[in-house]
């Protein structure tokens, strides 16, 4: 089918429900930190599907072991073993340094699954009383779409018109340790942080807040739920952000880049007293663990066990954070940065963030605007210094046309 990109769109909107806003461009190929639209122009990606694609677009080995996996089997359900599943948890768990997984599919299963195994484990090894567990989060959350998830969302698009939300949990300002331990009660069973707050855009807590929150939670008996399906598997520089604090949190939760941007891999990694706690039948998925997401996802595993990648991060986030800093003043009122993902809050006088991203689009840069004036950039972690440097420049050259 050969339609302009404009057609494509029409087609797209006429049949789809509008939950997103997309930018008016569609991908056709991609390859490493590039993509091609359907015209033939090419973009770099500054997204990476929300650090989705960290390891670029059509990794050799990623889909080399997918492209073998699908020669194979791909499907057989929880109800039979496959000979995937057993290698991609253990290096994975290797990889966390724990023992446990529970495999998933989206990042919001992930979080569900954390959850679910947190309670379980207040009544069952904490001893509260039944339905009485309460798990603590941070105001400017973003862990998911679900019923339960939105229930402790602070964030009006995200919420209205959906509730009744599910009780059980209290939000405290991200980044204060004393007002997290203020809430903690005796039927606390967990807090759930994003070590930082990716879609709230990039806010990074003081470096003594996850160190204090680990304190804390120990302290009170109380399970450190890390979401790193964002921050985690490369994007600032380690291999989980919590490395980066020296913090090890009791359950991870994986995903976005787990699956290597080919199929949908999230999990849960922790220690056996805890996700030890589910016994069969309480928690699943048909596609979680399936033989074709446990082969990308071991080969996910692999790269980065090379370290390769993070040192990637931490090279060029380094470099982009320079580039980025260069334009505080010309624009830019700040920027936040980790390893290679940026955060940087465009001048509201000047333009919106979607306005930025547009006129980034129209010069090949492909960036996402969030919470109004702040633009996300998280491009793949192979990305080359020079572009690199093309992004910083289109960005600035934005910015002067902007400010003409
Ligand atoms: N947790 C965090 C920190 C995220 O950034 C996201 C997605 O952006 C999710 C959870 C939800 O992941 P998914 O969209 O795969 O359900």
């Amino acid at each position: 089918m050969t339609l302009s990109a404009a057609e494509f769109i029409a087609a797209e909107d006429s049949h789809i429900a509008h939950t997103y806003h997309p930018l008016p461009v569609v991908v056709a190929t991609a390859e490493g930190a590039w993509v091609t639209d359907v015209e033939g122009r090419r973009y770099l990606d500054c997204l990476a599907a929300y650090s989705a694609v960290n390891f670029g677009h059509g990794h050799p080995a990623l889909i080399a072991a997918a492209k073998a996996q699908l020669d194979r089997v791909t499907l057989t359900s929880r109800a039979f073993h496959n000979d995937r599943l057993g290698p991609f948890v253990g290096a994975l768990a290797a990889l966390a340094k724990k023992d446990l997984v529970i495999p998933m599919n989206t990042g919001a299963e992930a979080v569900e699954s954390g959850l679910k195994a947190a309670r379980a484990w207040g009544y069952r090894v904490k001893g509260v009383a039944p339905d009485r567990a309460n798990i603590i989060v941070a105001d400017g959350n973003f862990h998911g779409r679900t019923i339960t998830i939105i229930s402790f969302s602070d964030d009006a698009t995200a919420t209205t018109d959906f509730g009744p939300f599910t009780p059980g949990f209290r939000s405290v300002p991200y980044g204060d340790a004393a007002a997290l331990e203020a809430a903690i009660d005796g039927n606390t069973v967990a807090v759930l942080l994003e070590p930082i707050q990716g879609e709230a855009g990039i806010l990074i807590p003081p470096a003594d807040y996850l160190p204090a929150v680990r304190d804390i939670t120990t302290r009170h008996n109380v399970l450190f739920i890390a979401d790193e399906i964002q921050s985690g598997l490369g994007r600032t520089g380690a291999t989980f952000q919590c490395d980066n604090l020296g913090v090890t949190p009791d359950l991870y939760l994986l995903g976005k880049a787990l699956g290597g941007g080919i199929v949908p891999v999230s999990a849960v990694v922790g220690n056996s007293d805890i996700l030890g706690v589910l016994g069969a039948g309480e928690h699943g998925s048909t596609f979680g663990g399936n033989p074709l997401a446990a082969a990308v996802g071991s080969a996910v595993v692999a790269l980065l066990e090379t370290g390769e990648y993070q040192e990637r991060a931490r090279v060029m986030g380094a470099r982009l954070a320079a580039g980025l800093e260069r334009l505080i003043g010309f624009g830019v009122v700040s920027v936040r940065s980790a390893g290679l993902w940026a955060g940087v809050d465009i001048d509201p006088a000047l333009a919106t963030g979607r306005q930025v991203c547009e006129l980034l689009l129209s010069r090949g840069v492909l960036a996402k605007d969030t919470h109004g004036s702040t633009i996300r950039f998280a491009p793949p972690l192979v990305i080359t210094a020079e572009d690199v440097d093309f992004a910083v420049n289109q960005l600035e050259a934005v910015l002067l046309e902007l400010r003409a």
